[in-house]
């Protein structure tokens, strides 16, 4: 496999770099930093030249929409693991989806997949249980809440069958609602990625708790996303299918 790396200096770039080596990959790293070959200016010609069997993002919104238009350009697969996104952008990815393969996930690991449904079952066996969000990061993290907790939170609203009101943090004189979710942020030193869902009702408390001990679990992930990605035609494509085809 040979795959581009974008944000190739960036905590996770590195990482996806290392594990990519260590598989035995050709790795072309693109970044704003000096000493990798490629800029993201001229990412388009990289692209071109080397015609890599896929690429695989990590870096800031903005500029992981323009990657993958690129991407869709050159029909290149990207594998997208960049979070934050506002609707546009996600309009502006699912668009190149339509001229290239394009899979993002906001969380590689495969436990935060099983974490998902897990929740989905947990929260459809237990209706009328209060449901709380509590996710933590490392200092450098953008986007609140994260991804992951995002696509936990859907998971709640699709197993109720309803949208739930997400109430981020609490303050002041106030009753908690029943259809609320409340959402609950930590950054602090360099945390890899915890979340936790709890369920509380009828005498008793259920909690379901992933925590990502190393970035490579991501990495690893978005590697075997790139994989499975290469040669596949153009279209928009989850992790799940990834990990069904796997088991
Ligand atoms: P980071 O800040 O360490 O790295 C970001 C990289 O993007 C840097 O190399 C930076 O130079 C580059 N970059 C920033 N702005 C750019 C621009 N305008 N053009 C080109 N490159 C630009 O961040 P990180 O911790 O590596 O995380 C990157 C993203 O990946 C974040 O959105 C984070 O939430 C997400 N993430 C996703 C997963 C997952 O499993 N999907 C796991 C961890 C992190």
């Amino acid at each position: 496999m040979r795959v581009v790396v974008t944000g190739a200096t960036g905590r996770m770039g590195r990482i996806v770099r290392e594990v990519a080596g260590e598989r035995g990959w050709e790795v072309l790293p693109v970044s704003r930093s000096e000493g990798t070959k490629y800029e993201p200016s001229s990412l388009a010609s990289a692209l071109a030249e080397e015609r890599p069997d896929a690429l695989v993002d990590f870096t800031v919104p903005a500029a992981s929409v323009e990657t993958v238009a690129t991407c869709a350009d050159a029909g290149i697969p990207a594998v997208v693991g960049t979070t934050g996104f506002d609707d546009e952008q996600l309009d502006a990815l699912w668009e190149a989806s339509q001229s290239t393969p394009v899979l993002h996930a906001p969380n590689f690991a495969r436990g935060v997949a099983a974490l998902i449904g897990l929740v989905r079952e947990a929260v459809a066996a237990l209706p009328g249980y209060d449901v709380e969000l509590t996710e933590t990061h490392h200092r450098g993290k953008r986007d609140a809440p994260s991804g992951t907790a995002n696509r936990l939170l859907d998971a709640v609203d699709e197993a109720r069958g309803a949208s739930a009101e997400r109430v981020h943090g609490r303050q002041g004189a106030h009753l908690r609602g029943d259809r609320e979710v409340g959402v609950h942020v930590r950054r602090a030193g360099d945390v890899r990625g915890e979340h936790e869902v709890l369920l509380a009702g009828n005498d008793e408390v259920l909690t379901l708790t992933h925590r990502a001990e190393s970035r490579r679990v991501f990495a690893a992930g978005a590697l075997d996303a790139a994989a499975w990605l290469a040669g596949r035609e153009a279209g928009w494509y989850d992790f799940s299918e990834v990990l069904n085809d796997d088991a």
